[in-house]
C-alpha cells in the first residue's frame, strides 16, 4: 500500500547511533566504520566498546564510551552493554535510538526518512524481525512460578530504533541496571529482551521494516542499495554473503563491500575513485 504520511521533520541531530563493538573487533570490523558512516555521521554516533584506545579516543572523543561490562560474548555482558547504550539515549534527550552491531553500514538519509513518518513521541519500536514466528521464553515470575511468553523481536545484528515515547516507557525494566536483571529473567540475549520489555510486557508491537539487514539473510538479494537503512556481511559454509555492488573497489580489495557501497552514496569521499576535489 501507500507509505504513511511524514509526519515529522527529522534532522540528523535528532536521531542516538549506538554502535555495539568489542576491544578485539576494533581492527577487523569498527574501523572500517570509521573509515565509512561513522565518518560521515560523527556528531550522532556512539561506539560503545569494551577497552580504551588512544588513537580511537582521540578520534570520536567522548563518542567513544568505554563500558565496565566484561568483554565475554556471554548474555550479561552483551546485556550490560545494551543497558548502558538505552542509559546514555536517556540522557541524551534525543528523539530517536537506534542500535547497530560494528557489522553494519548504517546509512543515515534513508533512516531519517523512514522515523520521519512516525512520531517520536508515539511508541514506536521498527526493525527486521529474525523469526518467522514469534520466539517463546519462559518467564521467572518468583522462585517457583514461571510463565510461557511469546513476542516478536527486532534482531540486533539488522539494527532496530525506539521513539523516545517508547523508551520512557521502558524504564521501569530497562533503567540503571534492570535491563541486566530483566535479561536474566527470561535468559535471553539483549535484542530478544528489548522485544521482550516492548512487545510482552509493554503491549507494543514491533513495525517490521524490509529496510534493515542483517547477515542471516541473503545479502546478495538485496536491491535498491541506496534505500536501505542497514547492511550487513558475513560468511555461511566458508562463502562470503554480502551485498552485491560493482565497483568501484574489487572483492579482494573491498571483501565487506563496504567501501564501494560508501563512495556510491558518497562520491567525494578523499579515497573514491574520481572524487572531486573539494
Ligand atoms: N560483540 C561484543 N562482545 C563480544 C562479541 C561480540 O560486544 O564478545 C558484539 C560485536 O561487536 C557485534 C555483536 O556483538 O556488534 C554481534 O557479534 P557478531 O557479529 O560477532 O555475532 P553474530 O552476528 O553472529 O551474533
Ligand atoms: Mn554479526
Amino acid at each position: 500500500g501507500a507509505p504513511p504520511p511524514r509526519v515529522e521533520r527529522l534532522s540528523r541531530e535528532d536521531v542516538f547511533i549506538a554502535v555495539k563493538t568489542t576491544d578485539r573487533y576494533r581492527r577487523p570490523r569498527l574501523e572500517l566504520l570509521l573509515d565509512t558512516w561513522i565518518s560521515e555521521n560523527l556528531p550522532q554516533t556512539y561506539v560503545f566498546t569494551d577497552g580504551e584506545n588512544k588513537r580511537l579516543r582521540e578520534r570520536m572523543g567522548a563518542h567513544l564510551i568505554i563500558t565496565n561490562c566484561s568483554a565475554a560474548h556471554n548474555r550479561q555482558a552483551l546485556s550490560c552493554k545494551m543497558a548502558l547504550e538505552y542509559d546514555t539515549f536517556m540522557k541524551s534527550g534525543k528523539k530517536w535510538f537506534c542500535h547497530v552491531d560494528d557489522d553494519n553500514y548504517l546509512n543515515v538519509r534513508p533512516l531519517l526518512e523512514l522515523l520521519s513518518h512516525f512520531s517520536h513521541t508515539k511508541d514506536i519500536y521498527i526493525g527486521r524481525p529474525s523469526l518467522e514466528r514469534p520466539i517463546e521464553a519462559t518467564e521467572s515470575l518468583s522462585d517457583t512460578d514461571t510463565k510461557q511468553v511469546r513476542f516478536w523481536f527486532a534482531t540486533g545484528g539488522a539494527g532496530f530504533c525506539l521513539s523516545r515515547g517508547l523508551a520512557l516507557k521502558m524504564k521501569p525494566w530497562a533503567s540503571d541496571g534492570t535491563f541486566m536483571a530483566t535479561a536474566e529473567s527470561i535468559r535471553l540475549p539483549d535484542d530478544c529482551t528489548v522485544g521482550y520489555i516492548v512487545e510482552a510486557l509493554l503491549g507494543v508491537g514491533l513495525t517490521r521494516s524490509a529496510l534493515f539487514h542483517s547477515h542471516l539473510e541473503n545479502l546478495a538479494l538485496v536491491s535498491d542499495i541506496p534505500r536501505q537503512v542497514t547492511l550487513s556481511y558475513g560468511t555461511v559454509e566458508n562463502s562470503r554473503n554480502t551485498v552485491n555492488v560493482k565497483g568501484p573497489f574489487s572483492v579482494e580489495e573491498d571483501p565487506t563491500r563496504f567501501r564501494s557501497v560508501h563512495c556510491l552514496l558518497y562520491p567525494d569521499t578523499w579515497w573514491c575513485p574520481g572524487a572531486r576535489t573539494l
